[in-house]
């Protein structure tokens, strides 16, 4: 059996919901210390992280991913259980198969073939997982990259393993993200008896218009890059519960997925001169989950190119749709960050899948990537 499959099938055999690892970085530290890596496991909180690393020279090149999985779900949808790894009509079905077991167990084949052929490489080659990715994200990847940071080792190049491709593998790199920032606004109104309006001061027929406003509003054009601006609500209450009371506050959660054209503070400041066009009292607290970063052409991106068209044959289009990764918080180091993996059709859904030739060729393309940074 192909090694990537088969440590791919060991991976989703452990159950590492998240932020469980299950085990699977102790699994795969053993097979990279074996072939001369220096391992580490950096535990912070209840998060378990692993940080790997082949020379000591620069520039470093880091493979970045996670072992923690999304809950399975109603286990009577799934076809085959979601922590048995099974392979029908030439596909690997499991939880993690697509999001990221798949291309962790490609990253790893693929560093393990590096050292083997190139023993004495010039620069060094490493692999970050933590298992805090699809959780709160606060005790994975960032505390790694500021345990680095403060002892001066730098990461020139970061290669994303998520799930990025649409169609077939090869088709899509993702080259950046939007920023993302979230709102929690509280708009203060009066309670009252309904049936005495005049004495009261109702905070959801006071929202309705600014709601309108902020879900019309047009932020920004994007760019070549970027999609525009966006602004969706994901929940709105108020109310006590009783139907003859109008109630004394309402509170709205919303998030601007944005482009860098229109930076965080304009975006604050235009939403605050809504909500004071339609005199409200209120109370908002902003929540910055994501900075949007945009990697420019390098040796990274052409490295990743070719190696994604000697195999497949495509060139890659380059997108920043879509949701944050982990890759927001290693660009700030100056580091530049790509992300391609697998199609991304099942990733969060039942009968999660990855199609069992593809792993082969994704440790093709993560070894020619690695290789191609030094010999272009
Ligand atoms: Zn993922």
């Amino acid at each position: 059996m192909d090694a990537t499959l088969a440590l791919a099938m060991e991976l989703i055999r452990r159950p590492s919901v998240t932020p469980d690892d299950g085990g699977c970085q102790a699994h795969i530290a053993g097979l990279l210390s074996a072939a001369g890596f220096r391992t580490e496991s950096l535990v912070f909180g209840d998060v378990t992280n692993l940080y790997a690393r082949h020379g000591d020279a620069a520039p470093l090149v880091v493979f970045l991913g996670h072992t923690d999985v999304v809950p399975p779900g109603p286990l009577s949808d799934w076809a085959t259980p979601p922590f048995v790894p099974t392979i029908r009509d030439g596909m690997l079905y499991g939880r993690g198969a697509a999001d990221m077991k798949g291309a962790v167990a490609a990253f790893v084949q693929a560093l393990l073939e590096f050292v083997r052929r190139h023993p004495r490489h010039p620069g060094s080659v490493g692999l970050i997982l933590t298992s805090d990715e699809e959780g709160v994200a606060q005790d994975g990847t960032i505390q790694v990259l500021r345990t680095l940071a403060a002892r001066g080792e730098s990461i020139a190049y970061c290669l994303v393993g998520e799930p990025s491709c649409n169609e077939v593998l090869g088709d899509t790199v993702k080259n950046g993200r939007r920023g993302s920032l979230n709102g929690d606004l509280v708009v203060h109104g009066v309670q009252g008896h309904i049936a005495y309006p005049e004495r009261a001061d109702n905070p959801i027929a006071r929202f309705a218009p600014a709601l309108q406003a902020l879900v019309s509003a047009v932020w920004d054009e994007g760019s070549a890059d970027f999609p525009p601006t966006r602004l969706q609500f994901s929940n709105i209450q108020a109310g006590t519960g009783a139907d003859n009371v109008i109630p004394g506050s309402l509170r709205a959660l919303f998030n601007l997925r944005y482009a860098p054209t229109t930076p965080a503070p304009v975006l604050r400041a235009r939403v605050e001169e809504v909500l004071a066009a339609h005199n409200l009292r209120y109370t908002l607290t902003w929540r910055l989950s994501g900075e949007p970063f945009l990697t420019k052409d390098g040796a990274l991106k052409a490295a990743l190119a070719h190696s994604i068209q000697a195999e497949t044959g495509r060139l890659p289009q380059y997108s920043t749709a879509g949701g944050t990764s982990d890759g927001r918080f290693v660009a700030p180091f100056g580091t530049q960050v790509l992300e391609f993996g697998p199609l991304n059709g099942s990733i969060h859904k039942v009968n999660e899948a990855v199609a069992v030739d593809d792993l082969a060729r994704l440790t093709r393309i993560y070894q020619g990537t690695l290789e191609r940074i030094w010999v272009p």
